[in-house]
Parts: C-alpha cells; sequence; structure tokens
C-alpha cells in the first residue's frame, strides 16, 4: 500500500519519445520518504532517461511528475529550486572545471538557496568531510582521481540539502579500485535514511542497500519488488535473464 502522505515524487503515465523511438513507455512509479530505490536493467532500457525525466533534464512526451503532490512545470524559475531538492549525480561527476573543490560545494548553496558565503562554506565542510573530502577544499577538479571527484560530487548535491538524490550509474566511470569508496559513502546516506534513487549494474550493492529493486527493460518497468523478491524469486522471464548475466 503506497501512503500518500509519505510519497515524495510520484511518476504518473510517463512517456518519452526521441523522433520515432519511444524510449519510455507509460511509466508509473513513486518514491516514498526514506526509500533506497535502485534501478536495473539493460543498457538502452531507459534507465537514464527516467532519471533525466524526473529531474526535468528531459521534458516528457507525456505524462507528469509530481513532487509532494505538486506538479512540476519546466519552468527556468521553478526548477532550480526542485533540483536542489531532488539533487542528481552524475556517471561523468559533472564537477565546474574552473571551482575549487570547496566552492563546488558552495555555489548552489548560494546562488539556488539563498545562503550567505559563511553558511554555504559550513554547510560544503560539512559534507566534504562526511564524504572524506575534507582535505581537498583547495584541489581543483583535475587534480582528483575519479573516486574523488565523484565524492565531491556527492558532497556537492548534499550541501543543496536535498530530500531526495538521483544517482545516475554513479560508479560506471571509476576504475575498479575506486568504486568501493564511493558505494561506500551512498551506504552511510542510505543508512542514515536519506531517501535515493540509484541506476546502478553493482547488484551486490543493490541488494545489499535498496528497500525496492526496479528492473527495466525496454522502456517500461517490467518487475519491482524487495531485493529478496527481485534477486532471489524474480517472476518474469526477462528479469531472471538479465539477472543470470551476473552470476
Ligand atoms: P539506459 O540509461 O538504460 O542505458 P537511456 O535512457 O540512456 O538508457 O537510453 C534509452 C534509449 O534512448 C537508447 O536507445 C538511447 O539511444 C535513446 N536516447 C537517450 N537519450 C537520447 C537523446 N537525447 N536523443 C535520442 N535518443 C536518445
Ligand atoms: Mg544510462
Amino acid at each position: 500500500m503506497v501512503d500518500l502522505q509519505n510519497v515524495t515524487l510520484r511518476v504518473e503515465h510517463l512517456g518519452k519519445t526521441f523522433g520515432n523511438h519511444e524510449v519510455l513507455k507509460d511509466i508509473d512509479f513513486c518514491v516514498q520518504k526514506g526509500e533506497v530505490i535502485s534501478v536495473i536493467g539493460a543498457s538502452g532500457s531507459g534507465k537514464s532517461t527516467l532519471l533525466r525525466c524526473i529531474n526535468m533534464l528531459e521534458t516528457p512526451t507525456s505524462g507528469h511528475v509530481f513532487y509532494h503532490g505538486k506538479v512540476i512545470e519546466n519552468k527556468p524559475k521553478e526548477i532550480s529550486l526542485y533540483r536542489a531538492n531532488v539533487g542528481m549525480v552524475f556517471q561523468s561527476f559533472n564537477l565546474f572545471a574552473n571551482m575549487k573543490v570547496l566552492k563546488n560545494c558552495m555555489v548552489g548553496a548560494e546562488k539556488v538557496r539563498k545562503k550567505s558565503e559563511s553558511e554555504a562554506k559550513q554547510l560544503a565542510m560539512t559534507f566534504l568531510k562526511k564524504v572524506g573530502m575534507g582535505a581537498y577544499i583547495n584541489a581543483r577538479p583535475h587534480q582528483l582521481s575519479g573516486g574523488q571527484k565523484q565524492r565531491v560530487a556527492i558532497a556537492r548535491a548534499l550541501a543543496m540539502e536535498p530530500d531526495v538524490l538521483l544517482f545516475d550509474e554513479p560508479t560506471s566511470a571509476l576504475d575498479p579500485e575506486m568504486v568501493g569508496e564511493v558505494l561506500e559513502v551512498i551506504k552511510q546516506l542510505a543508512n542514515e535514511g536519506l531517501t535515493m534513487v540509484i541506476v546502478t549494474h553493482e547488484m551486490a550493492f543493490a541488494r545489499d542497500v535498496s528497500t525496492r529493486v526496479v528492473f527495466m527493460d525496454k522502456g517500461v518497468i517490467e518487475e519491482e519488488g524487495s531485493p529478496e523478491q527481485i534477486f532471489g524469486h524474480p517472476k518474469s522471464e526477462r528479469t531472471k535473464a538479465f539477472l543470470s548475466r551476473f552470476t
């Protein structure tokens, strides 16, 4: 049963078409407060497009996104505040190359949340320390490893004090030895109760941290359930076929 009081994000009849390619088909999906949802599925199944529509980086072709029951419209004024509340962490980090680590984590709080410089600095420091990057505040992004860049990107999103964080394959661009340090940070956030939607190919991680797993296939949610249901007892033949690649 969905408890409407606790619904943070809801997607209704969401469709996205590029040219004549229907990438998302009538998706209904909801995120309740405190959930950690892993989205899994083959490359090209529409996972990134779903996150990008939720974050309004893409305008849905049909359907709506609701945040605390209010429909989100793709208007510049509303959208930057919405994106502070519903943050996103990308595969490719997307740090501001011309800003030091500290400033990367301050600008959103200053510009969007209208914090003073000292408040923004305090927030940035708090979250940089949390992700283990407190010693790198004066570094430039190009001086950091991939794992360090991604931890800064997570701190930057957290400094906006979001109530949901969306992650699009946060470890896919990393060298294998750096995957663990980033997953560890995300796991810590999960344990603290942050609401998150994580697109990932790290199946052991998804099984470990998720409260719910969503399997996408060819633009639809083919199956969803608890990690135990999806990984232990998948119903759909497509889910079974997908998961068999990881064993
Ligand atoms: P996933 O993240 O699951 O790998 P995507 O959401 O990135 O899948 O892509 C789903 C499909 O949509 C792919 O076939 C991809 O080529 C297509 N697609 C994604 N973005 C665009 C775009 N901006 N223009 C055209 N096609 C796109
Ligand atoms: Mg993707």
